[in-house]
């Protein structure tokens, strides 16, 4: 049998069509639309030998010192050259031929001709990436060259190298050709099976206009879906800007990049339920092999393709291809970079650095991405990224923030790790403790039971233990915790991911897109948690991160934009902004979410609250209807609480990464000065002490939602203060519940014994 369709082999089928051929196959009798193609066998490879009496010629030339550069090369040569010239049986010739023709079904078609290679005695050897594929092939002869091309490459130099170095001898050492149809795709993508960092049951999809290679070569940041693979609902999805697509001319079968048309850039690719449908297929694929996979698809003329299918093997597992993995014994000893550990766990990978933004999309799944400080442009190479490391930066910035939600293990504030560690790299990062190994490191699984020790109970405090929550998809998860409610919702994250400027929505008259997408982000958060309360922050962020966004350009350019135009005060001048928020709050209110409070950022004197109330009636949100607060930021806040609290409000929540900054005069961002950055600062723990105290005595609530609030030496103070609420980062929060509880329980005692003394 010299040739044989990919849909009449199997999976026991390796030692006839190779590894990829019998995959290809298995899928298509499992029901997915793979796209139709033969094989050459591995059998019509060797009757090739046989039959042109090559065989001793072309192993001998094989016999070389394959550490010797040149004499690797001399082999190569000479072997290609030995299969080039040999002539293919008349019969394989009309074989091939006719195959070809009835996968033609009348019109000459481009098909795609890979090398799918296999061992005699060892079958399920895997030489993927060893041998060529070549891709837009056309015609009869066309297509009979590419084949013996692809023959000629199971004796291409890496192909020898790795055959000798991996004990397998040449002569046993088959290899198929698979000719399969391409597939113009009009949009395509990726889909993981399974979330490819943490392994979790999510499905991720990927697209974007035209051929696949936008994405996978990541030209293009495509729209991306979030799906829960069990009841397949779509938790989040972020549509990008698509410029740029991929296209093959019709003729030459070369590709081509074009623009995408104006009206189909900034929508989504993928129709809600060719996304479900997409993620159906993914767990098809995933239930059939049994591990989670990384799947490249298309679509075209209204019909999905499955084009490949791969393990994923980044999840949980660092690098399977390193060999230099090192004991823990040994990596332990000799760190090669320091800095604050801001997000925790233990991950190894390649070090991608992130000079500009456009190098981002070079972060591969699995890579540690290492950059000067991230910015909300980078989010999307974050989620890819198994680790960050930044050289600024303090525990309250940006990569450390969306790092903890992502659950990312992250260092910051290293000062050098664009210098120390180079691309390509394989590091171990320990996000905890602040410390880089080079290496890989084998500890992985130690440390993961350690971190999935489960709490056998979940005391119950007086004071309320919620949490922070930057990013709506991180909502579930959150919830999970059992935390009290969300102490604070920075919605800027959702805003600075958005294709655009809030002002350029304004401008084009798409206000109700940007209203929808805050209604969006906000109510996934609220029904988590419901009825618990989530407290939503307005609009919170420096010009700096909103100039980088597109249509922000005309964001004016600040010496210093962490005392400048931000919080409040730019809602109370751009009042056009603020009113969409509002309206995004009067319709989540529609949409019964009433478990969701208003809270105001860095307000510094009692006239802000007034004018921000005033606003609220003009646009006629009823404030009595929900909880209405404000964080304490500012010394100033502090110090006239007593004037804010007259204006009525229902909490007061501490923002103690900007109350430290602002009362300390330390640069929150600035490793410089990280050292004396500090929360329990008593100057900062006056002012808090002050506001409880008088907050108390109002009967206004009080919490805390700064990074301190994840610290379990500031919450027990806290709570000895007399605070209503902490709320800490989702990795926190079961800790600190632990610390509220014992601290509680500690004043409870020393009172009874206090009382005991007494009597
Ligand atoms: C804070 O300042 O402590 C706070 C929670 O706000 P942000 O970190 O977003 O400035
Ligand atoms: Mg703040």
């Amino acid at each position: 049998m010299d040739t044989v369709w990919l849909k009449d082999i199997g999976k026991e089928d390796i030692s006839i069509v190779g590894g990829k051929g019998a995959n290809l196959g298995e899928m298509i009798n499992n029901g997915l639309p793979v796209p139709s193609g033969f094989a050459v066998t591995a059998q019509a490879f060797r009757n090739f030998l046989v039959d042109n009496k090559i065989e001793e010629e072309l192993f001998d030339a094989l016999k070389v010192n394959v550490d010797d550069d040149s004499e690797l090369r001399e082999a190569e040569k000479k072997a290609k050259q030995i299969i080039l010239e040999a002539k293919m049986s008349e019969e394989l010739v009309k074989e091939i031929k006719r195959k070809y023709k009835d996968l033609c079904e009348g019109e000459k078609i481009f098909v795609a001709v890979r090398s799918s290679a296999t061992a005699e005695d060892l079958p399920t050897a895997s030489f993927a990436g060893q041998q060529e594929t070549f891709l837009n092939i056309k015609g009869e002869d066309n297509l009979l060259d590419a084949v013996k091309k692809c023959w000629a490459s199971l004796y291409g130099a890496r192909a020898i190298f790795y055959r000798v170095k991996g004990g397998f001898e040449h002569s046993k050492v088959n290899i198929a050709v698979i000719v399969q149809k391409m597939v113009d795709s009009e949009k395509a993508g990726v889909i993981f099976t399974s979330h490819p960092t943490t392994g979790e049951p999510l499905a991720i999809v990927e697209s974007a206009w035209g051929l696949g290679e936008a994405v996978v070569s990541g030209t293009v940041s495509p729209d991306n879906f979030v799906v829960d693979r069990k009841n397949l609902k779509i938790l989040d999805e972020k549509i990008n800007e698509k410029a740029k697509m991929f296209v093959k001319d019709p003729k030459t079968g070369d590709t081509k990049i074009f623009k995408v048309p104006e009206e189909k850039r900034n929508i989504s690719s993928l129709a809600e339920e060719e996304v479900i449908e997409l993620v159906r297929y993914g767990n098809k694929i995933e239930d059939l092999y049994k591990s989670p996979q990384d799947v490249e698809w298309g679509i075209t003329g209204g019909k999905i393709y499955i084009l490949q299918s791969r393990a994923i093997t980044t999840i949980n597992k660092g690098l399977k291809d390193q060999t230099t993995k090192k004991k823990e014994a040994e990596w332990r000893e000799e760190p090669i970079l320091r800095g604050t550990g801001a997000s925790p766990g233990v991950v190894s990978g390649r070090v991608k650095i992130v000079k500009k933004l456009d190098g981002m999309n070079e972060v591969k799944e699995g890579d540690i991405m290492v950059t000067k400080m991230t910015s909300p442009d980078m989010v999307p190479a974050m989620r890819r990224a198994a680790g960050i490391v930044t050289n600024e930066g303090g525990l309250t910035c940006h990569a450390a923030i969306v790092s903890r939600e992502l659950g990312a293990p992250c260092i910051v504030g290293t000062k050098e790790a664009t210098k120390v560690l180079r691309d390509g790299m394989v590091i171990t990062m320990d996000g905890k403790k602040g410390l880089v190994y080079e290496g890989e490191m084998e500890k992985k699984e130690v440390e993961e039971e350690e971190n999935a020790a489960p709490h056998l109970y979940k005391p119950i405090t007086a004071t309320e233990v919620k949490v922070n929550i930057s990013m709506p998809e991180v909502a579930e998860r959150a919830a999970k915790t059992g935390a009290d409610g969300v102490g604070l919702l920075r919605i800027e994250h959702l805003v600075l991911r958005l294709p655009m400027h809030p002002q350029k929505y304004i401008e084009d008259g798409r206000e109700d897109e940007y209203v929808k997408e805050l209604v969006k982000g906000i109510k996934k958060v609220a029904d988590a948690f419901y009825p618990k309360s989530v407290w939503v922050r307005t609009i919170d962020a420096p010009t700096d991160e909103f100039r980088s966004m597109p249509g922000g350009e005309d964001e004016p350019i600040e010496a210093n934009p962490m005392l400048g135009w931000r919080g409040i005060r730019r809602d109370l001048t751009i009042k056009e902004h603020f009113k969409l928020e509002m309206e995004a709050f009067k319709r989540l209110f529609k949409l019964g979410c009433d478990n969701v409070g208003i809270m105001l950022p860095l307000i510094q004197h009692p006239n802000e609250i007034k004018m921000v109330k005033e606003m609220m009636k003009e646009v006629d949100l009823d404030i009595e209807k929900m909880e209405y607060g404000i964080m304490v930021e500012t010394p100033a806040s502090a110090l006239i609480i007593d004037d804010i609290i007259e204006e009525g409000v229902d909490f007061v929540s501490f923002g103690t990464n900007d109350l430290t900054q602002y009362t300390l005069a330390v640069d929150r961002n600035n490793e410089n000065v990280s050292e004396i950055f500090d929360e329990m600062h008593p100057a900062v723990l006056k002012l808090m002490k002050y506001v409880i105290e008088r907050c108390n005595e109002a009967g206004v609530k009080t919490s805390i939602c700064g990074q301190a609030g994840s610290d379990p030496k500031m919450v027990e103070k806290l709570v000895e203060y007399g605070i209503s609420s902490v709320s800490s980062n989702i990795d926190a929060v079961s800790a600190i519940r632990e610390t509220v509880a014992r601290k509680e329980m500690q004043m409870m005692l020393g009172y009874m014994r206090n009382n005991k003394k007494n009597r």
